[in-house]
């Protein structure tokens, strides 16, 4: 029997506890930081095909319908005045079993979490040492030890096994963006609608079939690292105040509807860590985060997470390589969705807003952006 440690209980780490439950040969533990979750948070996630199917395969298709939305269009509209330009029609890359959805991050989380063991997976985890020399040894608080055949290391963007581990760690960048978060009250369709303004964008969609949808801005801000460091700063009402008023300079958007706002810098990714062992595993934000603009962070970290798996399987990196290149493409479309849904000036909004027009409808176009990335 093999054993698998993995660090950070999120996304990524639980969906491989998830699949490892299928696994006869291997037992696992999961060390989380926090102390337990909080499944009453109403913030949304967007999953696209490719990891919904993943999903489906380890139950997820018996959620009930209430709980999940199937967006069938992502619209994109002018925030200055609400016009929409044109949309893409998601149900392209569906299939009969597997369909673009949309949810709050919290329903996903418990449906991961219910299905891992209590006795394996540990609250309050704060590794302060591992050695590898033939599998590794976990080192918690009190010096008790705990030794695994193999290491994932899925502890988000800000990964702190990431710099136990490797020498040379290069910290993630603040892209110059923060993120502003809420809930929406209201009749919003049951589309994704992007809004364009200048130097920010914003996306609504609905969470389930309640009529609740997540509010999620993207807003260009350039922060002093003291700034940065203070954490109190992104929790004032001053200071979510501003960024609702700023946006309001360049958009249509209510504040009356928009409830439990939150709001934090983002960071990316600049660089992949060299890796070339065969049993240590980065996944998910930890293996690399880019910039929000594509919303596939968590669809990339359940897609890696099984891919880790099959790579431990058959006892090559092949598989784990493969989607470090497919990571490295959805980067630069990430970067240049962020570009154009962000311009200012009225040229290039009018140039923007005709290719986008043609490229919505072009299929060639859409297989290649989208297809391959939703169809994988
Ligand atoms: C504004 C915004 C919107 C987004 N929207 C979408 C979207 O719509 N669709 C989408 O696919 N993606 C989206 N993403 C990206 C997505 O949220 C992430 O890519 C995804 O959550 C990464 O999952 P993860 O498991 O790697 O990391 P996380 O979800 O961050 O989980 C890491 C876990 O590790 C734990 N941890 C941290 N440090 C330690 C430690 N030292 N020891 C033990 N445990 C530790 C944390 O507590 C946490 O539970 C969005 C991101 C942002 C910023």
């Amino acid at each position: 029997m093999k054993k698998i440690a993995i660090i950070g209980g999120g996304i990524s780490g639980l969906y491989f506890a998830n699949i490892l439950n299928n696994q006869k040969d291997f037992e696992y533990k999961i060390f989380e930081k926090k102390d337990n979750y909080n499944f009453l948070e109403g913030y949304g996630i967007q999953l696209s095909v490719n990891s919904i199917k993943l999903l489906n395969s380890i139950g997820f298709k018996n959620l009930p319908a209430s709980e999940v939305s199937f967006p069938s269009k992502v619209n994109f509209i002018q925030a200055n005045n609400s016009k929409k330009i044109c949309d893409i029609d998601l149900t392209q890359f569906n299939d009969p079993l597997n369909r673009y959805t949309t949810l709050k991050r919290s329903t996903l989380l418990e449906f991961l979490f219910k299905n891992v063991p209590e006795n394996q997976i540990k609250f309050n985890s704060n590794i302060k040492k591992i050695e590898n020399a033939n599998g590794f040894r976990i080192t918690l608080d009190e010096n008790k030890h705990e030794e695994f055949d193999y290491l994932i290391i899925a502890d988000g963007i800000f990964s702190k096994t990431k710099s136990l581990i490797f020498n040379e760690v290069k910290n993630p960048k603040y892209n110059l963006n923060v993120a502003l978060r809420g809930k929406l009250k209201g009749d919003y369709g049951s589309d994704i609608s992007i809004y364009m303004g200048s130097n920010s964008h914003y996306v609504i969609y609905p969470v389930n079939q309640n009529n609740e949808y997540n509010f999620v801005a993207i807003i260009k801000k350039k922060l002093s690292s003291d700034e940065l460091q203070n954490h109190d700063l992104f929790k004032s009402e001053e200071f979510l105040a501003s960024l609702v008023s700023g946006l309001q300079k360049t958009s249509q958007i209510s504040s009356k509807n928009l409830s439990e706002l939150k709001s934090f810098p983002v960071y990316v990714s600049s660089k992949f860590i060299s890796l070339n062992k065969k049993n240590i595993f980065l996944s998910g934000d930890a293996l690399f985060a880019f910039p929000p603009s594509f919303a596939q962070g968590a669809s990339q970290s359940i897609e890696t997470a099984n891919d880790i798996l099959k790579s431990i399987l058959s006892g090559t990196n092949e598989f784990y390589q493969e989607r470090i290149r497919n990571i490295s493409s959805i980067n630069n479309k990430s970067k240049l969705n962020h570009f154009s849904f962000h311009l200012s000036n009225p040229i290039n909004i009018f140039i923007r807003n005709k290719i986008l027009k043609y490229l919505s409808k072009n299929e060639t176009f859409l297989e290649n952006y989208l297809g391959k990335i939703y169809r994988a």
